[in-house]
């Protein structure tokens, strides 16, 4: 089962510029900033309540927030649920004939591990799946 709205992910051009953005709209910085190497991107996550915007800029011409960015532009890129069990979830969905992205169950932000759904299962928006590590 989907447990909340865990983020909604932005795709941007310029991390810094979009951070600025983002700090005038929240009235604070962000709270978190990492290199997520295997995905190519570099995010900023702000908190918002109990959810959080995370903001994608490529760190490489192949990264998928690149070619999203080339195809679309600028814009919302995905919505993610957190989950409790991600391959419970995605052994459910493939049941549901979702479209599963390969490479699903690879590392996300944190120590994540994170799955994606095309767009075309989904009208037309990029759902993200992740499961956090239970401390
Ligand atoms: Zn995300």
């Amino acid at each position: 089962m989907l447990d909340k709205i865990d983020h909604v992910g932005i795709a941007v051009q310029n991390l810094n510029e979009a951070v600025a953005r983002y700090t005038a709209l929240c009235g604070r910085g962000p709270d978190h900033l990492e290199e997520v190497a295997p995905q190519k991107v570099k995010v900023a996550m702000f908190d918002v309540g109990e959810s959080r915007v995370e903001l994608l800029m490529a760190t490489a011409p192949d990264s998928p927030i690149a070619k999203f960015i080339d195809k679309r532009g600028e814009g919302m890129h995905h919505i993610c649920f957190k989950v409790a069990n991600l391959e419970e979830t995605l052994a459910r969905l493939q049941t549901a004939e979702m479209d599963i992205i390969p490479g699903a169950g690879g590392e996300g932000a944190g120590g994540s591990r994170v799955a994606f759904l095309h767009p075309k299962s989904l009208l037309g928006v990029m759902v993200e799946l992740v499961e956090y590590p239970r401390d």
